[in-house]
């Protein structure tokens, strides 16, 4: 079994200690996680890097509390109860199809005054360039446009970490680098604590300032790198080395 603890520590957002998943599926068991441990610190940008079926989506899950490890110790931040404590962007959107634009961003809000969510709503679709298609539905907008989306959603929530699983993975190259900047500005500016799982390495690089590499299976860390930085970075970001539980 899980064992869970929320902290309101600044230094750790997320910590995973020994955690491990089995899947049972038609093939039979399946380790998708084994024996994994790592740690984020506040304010940190960490890249989760690794091949294709090596349990990033599973252990994103788990850390979001989405799913329940098998065993190991989870460390989450908790709730602050205005907002929830993490907000997750899904690889393919996660955008409701029946839902126009601005009420796909509205729908990740905390319940409240209808003219000071909308307010909210509106100003993050503004800034991640998408004033204009508050009325649009989903499949009006291309992949790339579709995805900020589900950025604005999850800046909107307030949530001061954000969980992101390839968010940019099935967009095309220009798209793809132009959202990287974006996004890595959006998330210094606002101070956010990010989890960001790639299988590009490139991609890990240029965002992150720490980089987990996890190996092809069964999902274990295989090393981690602190990445130089020569970006401006918020001066509240502190590396914490040690385990925290
Ligand atoms: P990644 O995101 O690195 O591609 P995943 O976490 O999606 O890896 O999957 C890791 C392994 O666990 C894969 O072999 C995958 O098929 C398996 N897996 C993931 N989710 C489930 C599930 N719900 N049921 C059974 N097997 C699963
Ligand atoms: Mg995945």
């Amino acid at each position: 079994m899980q064992r869970t603890h929320a902290t309101s520590d600044t230094r750790t957002a997320f910590a995973a200690h020994q955690v491990s998943k089995l899947f049972f599926g038609g093939d039979g068991p399946l380790w998708a996680l084994r024996d994994m441990s790592l740690h984020v610190a506040g304010g940190s940008f960490t890249c989760i890097v690794g091949p294709s079926g090596c349990g990033k989506s599973t252990l994103l899950r788990i850390l979001a509390g989405l799913e329940e490890a098998s065993s190991g110790e989870v460390v989450r931040p908790e709730d602050d109860g205005a907002h929830p404590a993490t907000a997750f962007v899904f690889q393919d959107s996660g955008v409701l199809p029946w839902l126009t634009v601005l009420d796909n961003v509205l729908f990740g809000l905390p319940p409240g005054n209808r003219r000071e969510r909308v307010a909210v709503a509106r100003e993050w679709l503004a800034r991640t360039g998408l004033s204009g298609f508050e009325s649009a539905y989903p499949h009006q907008l291309s992949g790339g446009m579709r995805q900020r989306v589900a950025i604005s959603r999850a800046f909107a929530t307030g949530s001061p970490c954000l969980l992101m699983d390839e968010p940019l993975g099935a967009l095309d190259a220009q798209t793809r680098m132009l959202m990287q900047e974006e996004l890595l500005a959006l998330c210094e500016a606002e101070r956010k604590t990010v989890v960001f799982v790639t299988h590009s390495l490139e991609e890990a690089l240029l965002l992150g300032d720490r980089v987990i590499l996890v190996s092809a299976r069964p999902g274990r860390v295989r090393t981690e790198v602190e990445v130089p930085f020569d970006r401006p970075r918020s001066p509240d970001v502190q590396h914490h080395a040690e385990f925290v539980d």
